[in-house]
């Protein structure tokens, strides 16, 4: 394994770093740190720094050059992705970059890549995740929400819920039972919803955070295309999994990890405790080695991770890894940080005497969700323990 950056590299990633100094808007910045609450002035917002990533070429950098990417290895993506975190920029908005596009480059027609990703790559469309049901969410391969084909079209009904960015979204992308009678996987179809479809309601949810994060969508007689499916009638099991796959890759990053553990570091080093700074205190320390430990054995896999994509072999479970051990730490690090900070832990962003700005209560709340989103620590566990180290099957 080379640790090291080439040359080029190296450029690529200070053009970056000096790019992003002089075009993140402080606005954009601002937002960024109510990571899910975005209103309509930050909807404006975020598209428009969305296109300024994508005009400067620093979005989906790995999709094919017809797509409008730029057909480079995973060492460019991951210096963007490492950069971006460090500047505390936001991502691009919505699912279409991280989750619909790489689905729709394996699974699409052509006429739905030329139709969809150079409105993805613009933040002209807004895309939505709708997989979760009422009692389908672990058990996703359970789900109810039905597409009826009539003639030309999909006749959609059922409901679905926990569905993030929904009430700013253009369009979902959303799994349905087209074959009630098959056996669970083999009847769900992956079918792209235009939100403003006549049938279609959202009802927002508010999360602990107190953000508006997420939503329950009803579908009553909505009426979807029948070109709007993608792969085949009944065969979108495994389009689906193509989704997740992006989706578990994406949750972890180890640059996001380092910095809440950094910064854990600063506040215990700001926190007196028996006349001395917390990081003083020879117990505390111990409980900060063993988080860096977790936190460098998670940079480690990575790594080797990122040496698997390039030398072309696929990282597989190990994507699985990532998402279960850093959104894990992350929480962790969070109540590390809240521990330290004792009573202080009850002062939220804006309270004068909080600390650290109230960073930690929010982010405590923010990363539990993550530990549940995209599959809770659970069922990674479990998927690792059979299909990875080929356990037996609970029950
Ligand atoms: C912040 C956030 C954003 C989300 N965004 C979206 C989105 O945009 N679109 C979308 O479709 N969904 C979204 N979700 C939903 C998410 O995918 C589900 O919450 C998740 O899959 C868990 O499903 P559930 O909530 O129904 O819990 P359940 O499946 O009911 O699980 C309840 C508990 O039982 C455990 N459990 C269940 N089955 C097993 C098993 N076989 N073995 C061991 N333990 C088990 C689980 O680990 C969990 O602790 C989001 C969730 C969060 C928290």
């Amino acid at each position: 394994m080379d640790l090291t950056y080439s040359p080029e590299e190296e450029s690529f990633r200070q053009q970056l770093r000096s790019w992003l100094a002089t075009n993140l808007p402080k606005s954009v910045l601002r937002g960024a740190e109510d990571r899910t609450n975005v209103d309509k002035t930050m909807l404006v917002r975020m598209k428009e720094w969305h296109r300024r990533l994508h005009e400067a070429g620093y979005l989906a950098l790995s999709w094919p050059k017809e797509y409008g990417g730029q057909a480079m290895d995973a060492v460019r993506q991951a210096i963007v992705n490492e950069e971006m975190v460090r500047a505390r920029a936001p991502g691009p908005i919505g699912g279409g970059i991280p989750l619909l596009g790489p689905t729709l480059i394996t699974w699409g027609s052509e006429g739905q890549k030329r139709r969809y990703l150079p409105k993805i790559l613009n933040a002209e469309e807004i895309w939505c995740q709708g997989y979760s049901e009422p009692g389908s969410g672990s058990d996703l391969a359970s789900l109810r929400t039905r597409a009826e084909i009539r003639g030309d079209e999909f006749v959609v009904n059922g409901q679905k819920i926990w569905t993030s960015g929904a009430h700013y979204s253009d369009w979902m992308f959303c799994l349905v039972r087209t074959d009630p009678q098959a056996p669970k996987h083999r009847g769900i179809s992956y079918i792209l919803i235009n939100m403003k479809t006549p049938g279609i309601t959202v009802r927002p949810l508010v999360q602990m955070t107190g953000d508006r994060g997420f939503n329950e969508v009803f579908f009553d007689n909505a009426h979807v295309p029948r070109e709007n499916l993608v792969g085949r009638l009944n065969e979108g099991w495994m389009v689906a999994n193509t989704t997740l796959f992006h989706e578990r890759n994406a949750l972890g990053s180890t640059v996001t990890t380092q910095r809440l553990f950094n910064r854990l570091k600063d506040l215990a080093a700001s926190v007196m405790r028996r006349g001395q700074p917390l990081t003083k205190d020879p117990v505390f320390r111990q409980r900060l080695a063993d988080l860096e430990i977790r936190v460098e054995a998670m940079k480690y896999h990575m790594l080797r991770q990122l040496t698997d994509s390039i030398q072309g072999r696929n990282p597989g479970l190990a994507a699985m890894v990532n998402k279960l051990v850093g959104t894990e730490l992350n929480h962790d690090l969070a109540t590390a940080a809240m521990e330290v900070m004792g009573d202080y832990a009850m002062l939220a962003r804006g309270e004068e005497s909080a600390l650290d700005h109230g960073f930690w209560p929010y982010e405590w709340m923010f990363s539990l969700g993550l530990v549940i989103g995209g599959g809770t620590s659970h069922i990674q566990k479990n998927i690792i323990a059979e299909r990875g180290l080929k356990m037996p099957k609970g029950r």
